[in-house]
């Protein structure tokens, strides 16, 4: 049997003809940067994440890098993020000149510690500390961070945040949508995201119309009105063709949502009947997690795992295999291996399985009997 980590052929069979069809009205409208689906997209996604705006960008990364930028944050300031994420999370801070600084994970859910958070700021000198101006949490494989100390933290420290939503579009912390609790909340379209367009995308939400409107500039090289540059901003528009897209794909979320959580429920049914309870399965701490990734804790030998499941015609994927503060890049960040005990542990032990809506239930029994079968085996 054949179970790929994703497959996005069998997503895209199911809603062909709508998609059909809305990219021919934009071929036949030749309005291909931003314009109307761009904006009933945004309105859509504000909807959707009970936000008041939403500003359609063009990637991930770059929703990222221009809520930074929003924010004001360059030399000489420094944003708290995780180092167990994707690159982007740092990497936009770097690139705006402001320093990432890292702190570990809560080892259950591998999103940011509030506690080490805090712990952190109370260690730095006063200089150092003066000059953190945000925290960027990540709502790391579809659940959201711990918000309500980390609010908190923020609150009194007189702290910006901005969510790295990328894999948590619809996921719900007490009631609240991811993207609801910062200044900024940023969304990817990568096409292997929840939500994902047929190229690259993002958006940014935001609660404040002065935010809004600063991002909207910085959107378009921050010219307003056109040819007049209070602000350098960049090219960070967003395409007709990925918005009619996503719009069609955002009627089916709640749907796909439901199905991932479905299999989750599925998998921990099968790890538990298979005896396999020294793998740690997802602590599923909040009420919505939407299952970006299905990811396990393994105690020994994850990349014989990985072989093995790949024999087996099974995907997988290491999310992710070097914490940032050892990736080469931020080495003059000065960070050393055993700075982020937990984040190391997870980069070393964490494998993601298969999660994707259209799987059956024969797919994640299989799944479930080859990982019995590599433990048992003495492989
Ligand atoms: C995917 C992702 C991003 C970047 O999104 P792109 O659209 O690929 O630029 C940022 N942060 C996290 C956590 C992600 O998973």
């Amino acid at each position: 049997m054949k179970v790929p980590l994703l497959d996005l052929k069998a997503q895209y069979t199911a809603i062909r003809d709508e998609i059909l069809k809305v990219t021919e009205e934009v071929y036949e409208s030749q309005q291909f940067i931003l314009g109307s689906r761009v904006e009933d997209l945004e309105k859509q996604i504000a909807a959707y994440c009970a936000t008041s705006y939403s500003l359609g960008v063009s990637s991930g990364t770059d929703a990222l890098l221009i809520a930074l930028m929003a924010a004001g944050i360059g030399y000489g300031d420094a944003v708290i993020t995780s180092p167990y994420t994707f690159f982007a999370s740092a990497g936009s801070i770097a690139r705006t000149g402001a320093r990432p600084v890292f702190v570990d994970i809560d080892p259950d859910t591998y999103n940011l510690s509030p506690g080490e958070v805090e712990r952190t700021l109370a260690s730095l000198p006063a200089e150092d500390r003066g000059r953190i101006k945000a925290i960027m949490p990540v709502h790391l494989y579809g659940q959201c961070a711990d918000m309500e100390p980390i609010i908190s933290i923020a609150e009194d420290r007189n702290l910006l945040i901005i969510e790295d939503a990328a894999q948590a579009i619809g996921a719900e912390y007490k009631g609240r949508r991811a993207g609801s609790f910062g200044e900024f909340g940023c969304f990817s379209f990568f096409p292997s995201k929840n939500l994902g367009a047929f190229g690259d995308g993002g958006i940014v939400t935001t609660g404040s119309e002065a935010l809004y409107e600063k991002l909207k500039v910085l959107r378009a090289h921050g010219s307003k009105p056109k040819y007049y540059h209070k602000l350098i901003g960049g090219n960070f528009r967003l395409d007709a063709l990925q918005a009619a897209i996503v719009s069609v794909k955002l009627t089916y979320l709640d749907q796909w949502s439901t199905s991932r959580k479905k299999n989750a429920q599925t998998y921990r049914r099968l790890f538990a009947a298979a005896g396999l309870d020294r793998i740690k399965i997802p602590v599923e701490r909040e009420s919505r997690h939407i299952y970006n990734q299905f990811v396990i804790h393994v105690p020994e030998n994850r990349d014989g795992l990985r072989r093995h499941l790949q024999e087996n015609q099974i995907g997988t994927e290491v999310y992710y295999p070097v914490p940032l503060h050892l990736q080469e890049c931020f080495a003059d960040l000065g960070y050393r291996k055993g700075d982020f005990p937990l984040s190391e542990a997870a980069a070393e032990h964490t494998l993601a399985l298969p999660i994707y809506p259209e799987l059956t239930d024969d797919q994640l029994s299989y799944v479930v009997d080859k990982i019995r079968e590599f433990y048992s085996g003495g492989k």
